[in-house]
């Protein structure tokens, strides 16, 4: 499988040599040549298939260029009972992502109980063992340098722990994150983990990282390295799970299902357009946003504007607080019948700062073949859906599912199973379940006493010198 870029003016390249990278040289994102297509009897040979086994299948089809020996066991590895073991008591833990029905065809899937807790572990523990794997081949070394608001550095840091060859320098705002959040990362003792708490606020950390980043010498000498979210492995690996969601809320491969999805980046839906065009029967994914409607804007009118850091808002579903989407050019480059030159051309005024609308193109109409459409969800909706789930279906789920249960209950269809993806556990939101419960969230065992743990962080200023400084002496 060759990737080529969104942009059409960089070399295509193989999934082993854009794995440690993340734009292509041109600015444009990854993707495949063209996407795998499944026949009718490979998808019959898949509905029976535990999660390691349809990894495997998916994930074979995207990186052909790692032997199909070393995949299944960096398969295997990573998506255990083990390592998937915090969910709610009753879960099924061997399942890896079980879907919980809570009335006749509407399913909640759990993707939550990694790690970290949330969604972003389904990827991310694996993207840490090819990366170790694609090291110990080449004998190099990798610093990967974040910054992160909470659940993406998390997962990263969980991920990374004690891995051979890599190192983890992360950001995050000093005092900004919950106290859980906060326990979750600096809690962790492992010599290549380094956290850097920044007196600022997650700009501030951003464009520190950018900074650093920008510095092209520096980047070189010290491997610097990052795993956000354009990263394509992370994409392809939440394609699995779509799979898993659909044979799990079907019978047969003639039934089609939708999945409402909560949203920020846009990686987690890209994940599903993508098992639609190999050939699941994926009616609709519908994209759900909180206050940040930036996507709910254009899949309803076609315009496309992201947004500056003041008009961000903070919310009760954080994960989902983005000015724009990252993953979203895939998508689009896939809507504009995959011409690079129509990219670039709306591309150019995204990238200073502007917007771009389809409305009156052809292509705006052509959303629906995609199958997409959307809502958006606001801190009353969510204390509302937290509630009423509780009530009606003895369920607790978190802010950002509860957007996306809100959203898809517009959307859905009679005769269609909903599925709507979890993509946190609500142990990590106390306040906002504390706001609609009147009560503390549940919590997996393991996470006890995570606050009382003994923490280890470093302190710095808003200082690209004080960063530069502790990746040297430590990388
Ligand atoms: C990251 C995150 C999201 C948003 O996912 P995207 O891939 O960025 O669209 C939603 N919910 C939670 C809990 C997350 O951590």
């Amino acid at each position: 499988m060759q990737y080529l870029s969104t942009r059409g003016r960089a070399p295509q390249k193989t999934f082993t040599q854009i794995l440690l990278g993340g734009l292509m040289e041109d600015g444009g994102l990854s993707l495949p040549v063209q996407y795998p297509q499944l026949s009718a009897e490979e998808l019959a040979a898949m509905r029976d298939m535990n999660y390691r086994e349809l990894a495997f299948s998916v994930l074979s089809k995207f990186a052909d260029d790692i032997p199909a020996a070393d995949l299944r066991a960096l398969v295997d590895k990573t998506y255990t009972a083990q390592v998937y073991c915090n969910g709610r008591p009753d879960s099924n833990a061997e399942a890896i992502t079980p879907l919980r029905e809570i009335e006749p065809g509407l399913f909640l899937q759990e993707l939550s109980n990694g790690p970290t807790l949330a969604f972003k572990d389904m990827a991310m523990q694996l993207l840490g063992n090819l990366f170790e794997y694609a090291l110990a081949k080449t004998g190099e070394q990798l610093n990967i340098l974040g910054a992160t608001s909470g659940d993406t550095g998390s997962s990263a840091e969980y991920a990374m722990r004690g891995k051979k060859g890599v190192k983890v320098f992360m950001l995050s705002p000093h005092g900004k994150m919950s106290a859980f959040q906060t326990a979750q990362m600096f809690s962790l003792q492992d010599p290549n983990i380094f956290n850097i708490a920044v007196r600022g606020v997650f700009d501030d950390a951003q464009d520190i990282v950018k900074a650093v980043s920008n510095d092209l010498d520096f980047k070189t000498r010290y491997r610097i390295g990052t795993v956000n979210s354009i990263n394509w492995a992370r994409v392809v690996a939440q394609v699995v799970y779509y799979f898993k969601g659909y044979f799990a809320a079907t019978k047969s491969n003639d039934e089609a299902v939708s999945f409402s999805v909560p949203s920020g980046n846009f990686g987690n839906i890209c994940a599903g357009h993508i098992a639609r065009m190999m050939g699941l029967p994926i009616r609709k994914l519908i994209l759900a946003t909180n206050e940040n409607d930036v996507l709910d804007e254009f899949f309803r009118t076609g315009v496309y504007r992201p947004r500056g850091t003041v008009e961000t808002l903070q919310t009760s579903s954080p994960s989902m607080d983005i000015s724009k989407a990252s993953n979203f050019e895939r998508f689009i480059f896939d809507l504009v019948g995959r011409d690079p030159a129509v990219v670039r051309e709306l591309w150019a005024s995204v990238d200073k700062g502007g917007a771009f609308d389809l409305s009156g193109t052809p292509y705006f109409p052509r959303i629906e073949e995609y199958g997409f459409v959307s809502g958006r969800s606001t801190h009353g909706h969510r204390l509302a859906t937290i509630r009423s789930t509780q009530e009606k279906y003895g369920v607790m789920i978190d802010p950002h599912t509860a957007d996306g249960l809100k959203v898809g209950l517009e959307h859905r269809e009679a005769g269609v199973p909903l599925v709507v993806l979890e993509t946190a556990l609500p142990a990590k939101f106390e306040e906002t379940i504390l706001e609609a419960l009147g009560q503390k969230p549940w919590r997996p065992e393991a996470f006890d006493n995570i606050e009382t743990l003994p923490q280890r962080s470093l302190l710095v200023d808003v200082s690209v010198e004080q960063v530069k400084n502790i990746v040297v002496t430590n990388a």
